[in-house]
């Protein structure tokens, strides 16, 4: 077997926010080692900076000090371009309010993200079945948002996550608006992406049921990491 491939190193990253004329401290030194195929929940109370991290991790955000490595890449010094260029290759997105296109089909939400890389619409449409068929949605392709539950609507926003083939998926929350059965349903399901599909998967969630379901857990408090089970 390979040794296990390093895709994410996080050395001493910090974030501060300027609020007014007062300096806030939402990441204070986290240091980050995650691995190709790893599938991670981070959890922690309201404002401990899962949501920060998460968005560091996306390359939605700099870090104030620190290094991130992405696959080798030093991307906090890189330009707001470059950035947009790693997250739109590396990255899918799962977010807790879904971010659906209220009056666009499951099918037309999923195609997407691929409308802004110039896949053309017969590939885009393939693509975007496919997905679909992977978050077991074949048969509700044509539905909009509000004809379907909150786990299928969350489904949708994987298969979106998913049709631009990311190796990295970031869900922050992504349970947070569905009870308890569908959480575990789209918690597994992200996790057997990890496992069957070969990508790395992380998860901010606050929810006890949620992170049982992985063997690795990193525990965050006043932004930082205090312990890893
Ligand atoms: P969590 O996701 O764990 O609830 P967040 O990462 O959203 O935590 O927030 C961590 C802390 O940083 C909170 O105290 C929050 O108020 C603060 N914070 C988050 N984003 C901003 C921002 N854009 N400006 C100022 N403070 C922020
Ligand atoms: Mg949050």
């Amino acid at each position: 077997m390979n040794p296990a491939e390093i895709i994410i190193e996080l050395r001493s990253i910090a974030k501060h926010y300027m609020m007014g004329s007062e300096g806030f401290c939402a990441l204070n030194g986290i240091d980050l080692d995650i691995y190709l195929n790893d599938y991670i929940a981070i959890v922690g109370s309201s404002g401990s900076g899962k949501s920060t991290l998460m968005n560091l991790l996306g390359c939605l955000d700099y870090p104030t000090d620190g290094e991130y490595r992405l696959k080798g890449t030093n991307v906090a010094t890189l330009d707001e371009n470059s950035l947009a260029g790693i997250r739109n290759r590396e990255i899918g997105f799962i977010f807790q309010n879904f971010n659906l296109l209220p009056r666009a089909s499951a099918l037309q939400n999923v195609m997407q993200p691929l409308i802004y890389r110039g896949v053309p619409i017969d590939e885009r449409k393939q693509r975007a079945q496919e997905a679909l068929s992977m978050v077991g949605l074949q048969d509700r392709m044509d539905h909009v948002p509000n004809q379907l539950s909150g786990g299928q609507r969350q489904r949708v926003a994987i298969a979106r996550a998913l049709v631009t083939k990311p190796a990295i998926l970031l869900a922050d929350e992504p349970t947070g608006n569905l009870d308890s059965h569908n959480a575990k349903v789209i918690s597994s399901m992200l996790i057997d992406l990890a496992t069957s599909r070969g990508k790395t998967v992380l998860v901010a969630s606050h929810d006890p049921k949620v992170v049982e379901q992985f063997p690795r857990v990193y525990h965050m408090r006043d932004g930082a990491v205090q312990q890893v089970t």
